[in-house]
């Protein structure tokens, strides 16, 4: 339980805050800023000071000897000693350089490193802006790290050197302060990796984006020889304006920019340019060679009247310090106060508990980052949340918030997964934020100066005005509890998919929630194999081998691996290989060649298909099948026309009419049951493919028959079904739900949390006869099944069904299950007569 502080214990509080806000901010209008992450707001007497300045005094450009050229050239020195000494930082060991903002100085740190003889090796930490992130693209090789990878270094495992024969120079960079969650990473970092020695490694910089952390802490760089090399700030985000920023060099660091190339004016004493091309940089002082053009005059000149403005109205940054945590406490300890009448919390906060001061090694600055979550578990959107907090006039920033790596840990993101997001349509500020059952951003409330009690206060008060739900939620008994239900239980057994199409199957392990979609489980039949000449899709019926082929999803690495388990294979050829989940086509591009679009013929249906030109990938399948052929995988969300088409019907054998579905329109089948050229609507692939279930009940009848006329029982797996459905009590109980082919007149399923519609029997082909374990055709089950299960000259077993979502996904609350619809073996599984 976290522990509400009382309202007398105002540690470092500073009140006076409250006297001045009126005053001071009016701009606000009666609003509440909570993004002072993103920039701060300016106080109305620097704006007059400003003004008044600038109407008391002429500035001019620098480079001359005019009183208004002069005045700017003294205030301007003036203002950039002052900077240092804002820092604690000695003249004598460093440099400041103005540049537009932060970033500015961080690309000119790459701009400079990139010009190296032999260029630069790059690692940054995880919890990096975006903007440190893209240095990498500067760098001979980049590594992004986190913090046990920094530990293995500074223990000697450095992630360069020791591999070429050149000694590297290694920048390493990190936020003091991440500016997603606030936390803060060790100052002593800088130290620590400048005393360590590695073999290979000529030097290693460090570069400090102190952007976050100087908005609401003192940086100290008092000790030269452990500070950083370069640390850069924007201080629009200390003081609100002006629009500038720094570089601060430590002097002992500064040759790093001897080799840059590029010079502006104001950077050089002299330049040639006819006949020769010559020119000799300004030597005597750093910021001289790396400030390009006219400098921000009147932004430098506004920035010394921000320092004593903010001065005199918050006091030192200790003092701000002070203020801020007081507050960040309270913030922190109301969003986890929030409890749903369930007694679940509305708050899921990312940001470290900074009441947790023993346990964490890790301050937190104020910066809150947290996802809301209704009483029943299902995460609300960050769009939705976004406009109704900007309604009740809230300045915050919500979803990914420039930390693409501190977003990706936080929330439990995969690469593979923010790369699969991206292309099903996942993008910075649009409104499909949950994917997949998780959020893709985080809700983002930072502090200030500025900042109040009351602030803080009214948004929690929000938050829980708008997002706890007092009603305890009406909780459906699970039909495994219900009392004295005579019926047996059914359960599933297993779930399988066949992420290439005709090819083995991939077991869902017991213990996993496996997704299911209106179209379908997921990953099943995302992939197919085409033949490159005719561009049709190869069944199993034609390629037994197919069987044999057998893909493994790996979440954790992000790709599909694909082995073979055939003992004909060629010796040359790979044992197997493997195919990125993600749909990237960047990925497609780089891992994989150049993807590109093929239509393909499968049933007589015109698809289209990205087919991956990789030679590794496909000269795998072709070499094991004996037949030219390309992996293709399906366009995302239903683009493109599908491969399945509709087939599947209710059979004169099954006894009742049902009425037509609207969830489920066409009446689909997946693609092993036999093929014919059907007048039905084409369907698309990802949008109504069904879910194929076999009853063991049925099976176990079937296997009888077989027994009885001297044949071999065949195993589940040659129906090549999705789940497979079997008693949880004896047989000899058995009632009708268990009775075999029962399936055949059940009309829904509910399984787990859900409900899925039949849509029909499953009509067999010869397929069925081929061992899945070893490939070899038999007779059976198919000449049993001709004899026992034929009705109109047509095989059935099995039966089609698809997922409706059920009035959970329409109800209010959403709950969990409905947001990201699984099942698991084990399920309970009761028929609706
Ligand atoms: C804001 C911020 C930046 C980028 O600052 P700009 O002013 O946009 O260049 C970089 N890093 C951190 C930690 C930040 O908070």
């Amino acid at each position: 339980m976290a522990t509400i502080k009382s309202p007398q214990d105002t540690d470092g509080y500073n009140a006076d805050v409250e006297k001045l806000r009126d005053e001071e901010y009016p701009m606000l209008n009666g609003s509440i800023y909570l993004d002072h992450a993103g920039t701060t707001p300016y106080p109305k007497s620097l704006m007059d000071r400003f003004a008044h300045e600038m109407t008391s005094n002429l500035f001019g450009n620098p480079h001359s000897a005019s009183a208004s050229s002069q005045l700017s050239t003294s205030r301007i020195e003036d203002i950039r000693l002052r900077v240092l000494q804002f820092f604690n930082a000695d003249p004598a060991d460093f440099d400041v350089v103005f540049v537009a903002n932060a970033t500015a100085g961080i690309k000119l740190v790459a701009e400079a490193m990139r010009a190296l003889p032999g260029g630069f090796d790059y690692a940054y930490h995880q919890l990096s802006h975006t903007s440190l992130v893209g240095v990498r693209e500067e760098a001979r090789k980049s590594v992004c790290v986190d913090d046990g990878q920094v530990d293995g270094w500074l223990a000697g495992d450095c992630p360069f050197g020791n591999d070429d024969s050149t000694d590297s120079t290694v920048l390493f960079a990190y936020p003091a302060q991440s500016n997603m969650d606030g936390r803060r990473l060790p100052s002593s970092w800088t130290r620590q990796l400048r005393q360590h020695k590695t073999p290979g490694v000529k030097r290693t910089y460090t570069l400090l984006d102190a952007a976050s952390l100087v908005c609401s802490s003192p940086l100290d760089l008092s000790h030269p020889e452990t500070a950083p090399d370069f640390t850069v700030l924007s201080f629009y985000k200390i003081f609100g304006f002006p629009d500038l920023g720094a570089l601060i060099v430590r002097r002992e660091a500064s040759d790093v920019f001897n080799t840059r190339r590029y010079f502006g004016g104001g950077t050089v004493d002299m330049v040639v340019c006819l006949r020769e091309q010559w020119h000799a940089s300004k030597g005597h002082h750093l910021h001289e060679r790396l400030e390009d053009g006219t400098l921000p005059v009147h932004s430098i000149v506004a920035l010394g009247l921000a320092m004593d403005v903010h001065e005199s109205l918050f006091g030192s940054m200790q003092k701000v310090a002070a203020h801020t945590q007081f507050l960040t406490r309270r913030l922190h300890d109301g969003l986890r106060s929030l409890r749903h009448g369930n007694n679940e919390h509305v708050c899921t906060i990312y940001s470290s508990d900074i009441n947790n001061q023993t346990g964490s090694t890790f301050d937190n600055g104020p910066i809150i980052a947290f996802n809301i979550c209704n009483s029943l578990g299902a995460w609300m959107s960050l769009t939705e949340f976004e406009k109704l907090a900007t309604l009740k006039q809230f300045h915050i920033r919500t979803g990914g918030v420039c930390n693409p790596g501190g977003i990706a840990s936080a929330l439990g993101l995969q690469t593979w997964e923010m790369k699969h997001n991206f292309t099903s349509g996942f993008r910075c500020g649009t409104d499909n934020d949950i994917m997949a059952g998780k959020p893709t951003g985080v809700i983002r409330v930072s502090l200030g100066a500025m900042s109040t009690v009351s602030d803080v206060d009214k948004f929690v008060d929000f938050v829980g005005e708008f997002y706890r739900d007092d009603s305890l939620p009406f909780r459906q008994p699970e039909p495994a509890l219900l009392p004295h239900r005579k019926e047996p239980r059914l359960h599933i057994q297993a779930i399988s998919v066949y992420p290439i199409k005709s090819c083995g199957g991939f077991q869902v392990p017991p213990g996993v929630n496996w997704e299911v979609r209106p179209e379908g489980l997921a990953w099943d039949r995302e992939w197919c194999l085409v033949h490159r000449g005719s561009g049709q899709a190869l069944s199993q019926k034609r390629h037994p081998r197919m069987a044999l082929i057998r893909p493994w999803l790996d979440f954790e690495r992000g790709e599909l691996r694909v082995t073979y388990e055939g003992h004909d294979a060629p010796p040359d050829l790979p044992k197997g290989i493997t195919v990125p989940l993600s749909k990237n086509p960047e990925v497609f591009r780089h891992h994989l060649g150049s993807a590109r679009s093929m239509s393909s013929r499968v049933c007589g249906e015109e698809i289209v298909a990205q087919t991956y030109a990789s030679a590794e990938i496909n000269n795998f399948f072709s070499g094991v099948l004996e037949v030219p052929c390309v992996l293709a995988r399906f366009p995302p969300g239903g683009e493109g026309k599908s491969m399945r088409h509709s087939k599947a019907h209710l059979q004169k054998h099954q006894g009742k009419q049902y009425p037509a579905s609207s969830s489920c329109p066409g009446l689909p089948s997946p693609p092993e049951s036999d093929s014919e050229r059907s007048s039905e609507r084409r369907i698309l692939l990802s949008n109504e493919s069904p879910i194929l279930a076999i009853s063991m009940a049925s099976l176990d009848a079937l296997n009888k028959e077989i027994k009885l006329k001297g044949g071999r029982e065949v195993s589940a797996a040659v129906f090549r079904a999705n789940v497979v459905v079997a008693s949880s009590v004896s047989p000899a109980s058995s009632l009708q739900e268990t009775t075999p082919y029962g399936e055949d007149n059940w009309s829904t399923l509910r399984i787990g949390h859900h409900n899925f519609k039949m849509l029909g029997s499953c009509r067999r082909c010869h397929m069925v006869c081929i061992n899945q374990e070893t490939a070899e055709k038999s007779e059976e089950p198919f000449v049993t099944l001709s004899k026992t299960r034929r009705f109109d000259g047509k095989v059935f077993f099995g039966t089609h069904m698809c997922y409706t979502p059920g009035a959970e996904a329409l109800a209010e609350p959403l709950s969990k299950e409905a947001q990201h619809p699984t099942i698991r073996v084990g399920d309970v599984v009761r028929p609706d007569l």
